[in-house]
């Protein structure tokens, strides 16, 4: 989501008279794009500002902006811990930039952090930074309040883009020669077209069939709020990927209760059997948090043997830091002491590492479908990409070039690539 802002940032930046800088170092304006998911993310924004500061010191006239969701709701703190910043800016307010870096010469700490609950950047032509697959935000906000999360605060509540305007831009990526698109939301299965009565099915049921010849991803879906109709609209359409990443956090019922989820753990895995039902090969992938406030050992070992009930091909794994202003950071203890944490994050990816491993074992033999991305990092010679699944196929190029659609022979497999020789 933050790749796909930075994209619209670029583009209002752009028309605004700004060129971007080929490195770091030669740029006179710096802008940061925060996370505030998790504490690490948080960390890292601020050891790149740490960085920034002798810079700041020795080139006076260098801008320092800082964007998006750590300042959207710690506003005190980025200036308090980073004086030299120049200016903050929220989510919602990217379309007044270049206004604010003018200013920022002049008047110093500006700050724009209103909510607008119609900011979608609808109209906005993105810079893309590949050529390939594009990102395309199709709704923002989230209106689920889960215990641990900040993204309701920081990001407001939620919104979509209109049906025909997602059409366009999908038809608009398809004639520049874009192969693949992701729609992306927060919760994405909560897409609303309320004028044209339609739910997320509807509007990939259209992008599939506005553009044919491009690979449709989406993300990220909920599973209080994924559909059979959408399960089914997947299945019978062949463009739309086979590829479903279903968050559960915890295999506790407890624990989801008191993260707010909105579901259990057999409603969740109803869900998984009724996606395997229509769709048997489809690739399902997750988030997990490990040691959420209370967690018990026994609640922790439901969340392993979820996990191998489902068999994720592969998995986002967390352990869990406290968020100023969530549910949980008010009304909850953050009691699992941290070493006791990591020890059970550590297993969760012990336990994926390895179901992952055998699941990507089992494609040895098989020819699979690759939209090949780019020259593999290794060799000139080998092209990385895709298969629908979205599983990674580094391969003996032959013939291919990044953009092409192949069949690949896939001959061996790590727990995180598939290696293989493109056939035809
Ligand atoms: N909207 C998606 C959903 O509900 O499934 C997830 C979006 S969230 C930005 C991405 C992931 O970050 C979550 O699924 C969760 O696993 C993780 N996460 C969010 N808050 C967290 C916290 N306080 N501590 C650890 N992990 C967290
Ligand atoms: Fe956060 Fe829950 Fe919304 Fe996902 S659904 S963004 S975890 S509040």
């Amino acid at each position: 989501m933050n790749l796909a802002d930075s994209e619209i940032v670029t583009a209002i930046l752009t028309d605004g008279g700004f060129v971007r800088a080929g490195d770091e170092a030669s740029a006179d304006v710096v802008l940061l794009n925060s996370c505030a998911v998790r504490e690490n993310a948080e960390e890292r924004l601020g050891n790149i500002l740490t960085q920034l500061k002798g810079r700041k010191r020795r080139q006076r006239e260098l801008v320092v902006g800082v964007l998006g969701c750590v300042p959207q709701f710690e506003r005190e703190r980025v200036f308090s811990d980073f004086p030299f910043v120049d200016f903050i800016v929220g989510p919602d307010n990217y379309r007044e930039l270049a206004g604010i870096i003018e200013n920022s010469r002049e008047q110093k700490r500006l700050a724009s952090l209103d909510y607008d609950q119609q900011e979608t950047y609808a109209g906005i032509d993105p810079v893309r930074t590949g050529s390939i697959s594009a990102f395309l935000p199709v709704m923002r906000g989230c209106n689920n309040y889960c215990a641990f999360c900040v993204v309701p605060v920081t990001r407001g509540r939620e919104r979509s883009v209109g049906y025909e305007r997602v059409l366009a831009e999908v038809a608009a990526l398809a004639a520049s020669g874009f192969r693949e698109v992701t729609l992306l939301g927060q919760n994405v299965n909560s897409w609303r077209d309320a004028e044209k009565s339609l739910d997320f099915a509807g509007l990939l049921d259209g992008v599939s069939q506005a553009a044919p010849s491009m690979r449709i991803r989406f993300t990220t879906s909920h599973p209080k709020d994924i559909s059979e109709a959408l399960v089914k609209v997947i299945a019978a359409r062949p463009n739309l990927c086979n590829h479903i990443h279903l968050p559960v956090q915890s295999g506790s019922s407890r624990m989801l209760d008191l993260m707010k989820r909105g579901h259990t753990r057999e409603e969740y895995l109803d869900r998984i059997a009724m996606i395997r039902r229509h769709i048997p090969d489809a690739a399902i992938t997750t988030d997990l948090i490990a040691g959420f406030c209370t967690e018990t050992e026994e609640e922790h070992r439901e969340t392993l043997s979820l996990m191998e009930a489902v068999g994720y091909d592969t998995a986002f794994m967390f352990h869990y830091s406290v968020r100023p202003g969530t549910w949980a950071a008010r009304n909850l203890p953050d009691d699992v002491p941290e070493a006791l944490k990591k020890r059970r994050l550590q297993e969760i990816i012990e336990l994926q590492n390895a179901m992952s491993r055998e699941i990507y074992r089992r494609e040895i033999g098989k020819t699979v479908e690759v939209l090949a991305e780019a020259e593999s990092r290794r060799s000139s010679l080998q092209l990385m990409g895709r298969t629908k699944t979205n599983r990674a196929v580094v391969f003996s190029r032959g013939e291919f070039n990044a953009g092409d659609t192949l069949l690949v022979k896939i001959t061996g497999a790590t727990s995180a690539t598939l290696t293989g020789e493109a056939v035809s």
